[in-house]
């Protein structure tokens, strides 16, 4: 039996089913067996491509939105520039690029990367060689200066607990037990959750919601922090306002599978709802959420995809076509994919994102 599986079991054993969320984070982030902590899953040849890895274009459009918000907020120094679950680093390298050209921002920033796998780390490390990168396990203390952040497909990564509604008030949720040596789903006995208030008037008996309460810490921590020091976040990840229904999911060679079959063996994932991390913000604003498709438009992707086709023929020039289509079509990652900012009030958010209604009086 594989050593995560061994594991699970014992923890069920002793302590009862598990939630989702414990499941989760030790299938992801085990310090042994971890799908993270042991490999390097991006790519062709791993599980799942991310946007940075498609294209250079991501990246570099990204940096400079962030780059023009520390321009529009003063040109700060210093400032911190701050990754969440940074991959391979390409994202980040694609950023220092583009941004070299802004006068100052180098020479201000300080770099802070939230990582905690030391496979990736070293992709990292490898990747931003010459750069004077500080790593992190989480984003903890941050030093009282602006912070400027971006984080792409890191709060999918963050686990979940999940609830079915039970009747008019009360919910119960969905553990992950045992049947002999697999693991199945149970539901614990119905009971009041009062983080789930807000959601009794658009659910009804039966349906799903989750709820992610590492990703509403690191939301509060966030806008707490930009709120009193300034600067801007940016937050890339499929999902929608309102989480709705069971968005686990697992994915294996770039092919769905059983969240609960060979623990440790996929990428667990599941849908961001980005009414939490804003309503978690607060007192920071959030701009209108926004598709990936029409963020990256209007930040000129077609005319950077134009000037770089310029210089490529035949394959490289059709790899780059389908790279800009997958990035911003409504059928790739255009629509699927939204991005949010979190940003002081008394300013705008980053060009490419509106203010929120509730914000721009
Ligand atoms: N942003 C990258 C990688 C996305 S994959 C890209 O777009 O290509 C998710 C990343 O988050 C990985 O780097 C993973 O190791 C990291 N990660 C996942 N859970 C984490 C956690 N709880 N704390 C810190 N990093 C985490």
């Amino acid at each position: 039996m594989p050593p995560l599986t061994r594991h699970l079991l014992d923890r069920i054993a002793q302590d009862g089913p598990l939630r989702l969320s414990d499941y989760m984070a030790d299938c992801l982030l085990h310090p042994r067996y971890g799908y993270y902590t042991t490999r390097d899953p991006l790519g062709a040849a791993g599980d799942f491509t991310t946007a940075p890895e498609i294209s250079q274009m991501f990246g570099e459009l990204i940096g400079l939105s962030l780059a023009q918000s520390w321009l529009d907020q003063g040109a700060p120094s210093p400032f911190t520039l701050a990754e969440l679950g940074p991959g391979r680093g390409t994202l980040m390298a694609d950023i220092l690029r583009a941004t070299r050209g802004v006068p100052g921002f180098h020479a201000a920033m300080t770099l802070l990367l939230v990582e905690v796998s030391p496979t990736l780390r070293r992709a990292q490390k490898a990747t931003l060689k010459g750069q004077d990168v500080a790593w992190r396990d989480r984003l903890g203390d941050m030093p009282d200066a602006p912070l400027f952040l971006v984080a792409n497909e890191f709060f999918d990564a963050l686990p979940i607990r999940q609830f079915v509604r039970a009747d008019d008030i009360l919910w119960q949720e969905r553990r992950v037990t045992a049947q002999g040596t697999t693991l199945t789903l149970g539901l614990t006995g119905a009971a009041p959750e009062p983080a789930l208030a807000h959601r009794l008037g658009d659910t009804k008996p039966g349906d799903i919601v989750e709820t992610c309460p590492a990703a509403s810490a690191i939301a509060a921590q966030i806008g707490d922090h930009i709120a009193r020091h300034g600067g801007a976040a940016l937050i890339v990840d499929y999902g929608d306002w309102r989480s709705q229904g069971d968005t686990l999911q697992a994915l294996r060679n770039h092919a769905y599978a059983d969240p609960l079959a060979d623990p440790g063996q996929s990428d667990l994932t599941a849908h961001v709802d980005f009414e939490d991390i804003a309503t978690a913000a607060a007192p920071a604003c959030h701009s209108l959420l926004t598709p990936q498709g029409v963020f990256l438009e209007r930040l000129g992707i077609t005319a950077r995809a134009q000037a770089l086709a310029a210089r490529l023929t035949d394959d490289a020039l059709s790899a780059h076509v389908a790279a800009h289509r997958r990035l911003t079509h409504p059928q790739e990652m255009g629509t699927l994919f939204k991005t949010l900012a979190l940003y002081p009030k008394g300013h705008r958010p980053p060009p490419g994102l509106e203010p929120a209604k509730h914000d721009s009086a």
